[in-house]
């Protein structure tokens, strides 16, 4: 694979960060995942919005603008000759030495993208539907912001591994929050989507924003707001949203089935709706 690190194209095995970056020893950057479908970004405006979100709630700066951004993205893609998988893009706070106070705003930042294969529309867990467990949230306080922190949303993964499952719900106050790296939504007996309010509890999802909206567009009713894992056990449906999984139907919950423990209709129909959306966009 060739990779991109601090303004340059580099064979993966030829790529290198230094021993101090902050990414390493604080978790001190932020990252974006933007799915690849038929060689093209899918949302890329709305991964650059958030990164540029991500940066400033956390005092980082970076120098390239959008077009470059876009352009690493495009010729990471072209380069791996990417047809369909994920560019993924971190920023740390840069090389300094060992200290809790962000070194001087001078720094330059550490600038890593590289693609990944993954076969996004034909994949086995869209067909069969995630077996999902409850966990508590035990994260921190500012989900909001998308750090490259992810020891505990691993560790819940791993634990839903160890019980059979494929992921985790995680409940903060009685309520889930989201999944351990995706976004949860549930249909009622009304058919009415529903997903958590945004909040600095739980990552704001560009899939969630689009699936919302191309919901709305077909006269469905979409309510944000908390749940608990009850109602979300005796709900009509239950899905998961994120830029890698599209949608992905989740049939238990708890060991609990969802509606008949099939994939549901309604998040099937989003699913497909998402991807004739992503391949019909001609501009990214
Ligand atoms: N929630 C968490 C904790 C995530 O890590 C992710 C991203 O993978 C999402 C939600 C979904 O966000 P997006 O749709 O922007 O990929």
């Amino acid at each position: 694979r060739t990779v991109y690190v601090n303004g340059q194209y580099v064979p993966e095995s030829e790529a290198s960060i230094s021993v101090f970056d902050r990414g390493f020893l604080f978790a001190d950057g932020i990252y974006e995942v933007t799915a690849v479908l038929n060689g093209r970004l899918m949302d890329f405006e709305g991964h650059v919005a958030r990164l540029h979100r991500s940066l400033n709630e956390l005092n980082m700066h970076l120098t390239l603008n959008d077009n470059a951004l876009r352009d690493i993205h495009r010729q990471l893609i072209e380069k791996n000759d990417l047809q369909e998988g994920l560019v993924y893009l971190q920023v740390t706070r840069g090389v300094a030495d060992r200290d809790f106070a962000y070194p001087d705003a001078s720094t330059p930042v550490t600038l890593v993208a590289f693609t990944q294969q993954k076969a996004i529309i034909d994949s086995p867990l869209a067909e069969r539907g995630l077996r999902v467990i409850s966990l508590p949230d035990m994260r921190w306080g500012r989900r909001d912001i998308k750090t490259v922190q992810l020891l505990y949303p691993s560790m819940a993964k791993m634990e839903a591994k160890k019980r059979g499952a494929d992921d985790a719900w995680l409940v903060e106050s009685g309520l889930v929050t989201e999944a351990s790296s995706s976004n949860a939504w549930i249909v009622d007996h009304d058919n009415t989507l529903i997903t958590r309010e945004l909040s600095r509890s739980l990552l704001h999802g560009i899939t969630r924003r689009a699936v919302m909206q191309l919901a709305r567009q077909h006269d469905m009713k979409v309510e944000e707001r908390g749940f608990t894992i009850k109602e979300a056990q005796n709900a009509r449906e239950a899905f998961v949203t994120s830029a890698t999984s599209l949608v992905y139907p989740v049939i238990s919950i708890d060991q609990r089935s969802v509606g008949d423990g099939t994939p549901g209709d309604i998040a099937k129909a989003l699913r497909r709706l998402y991807i004739e959306a992503g391949l019909s966009v001609s501009s990214s």
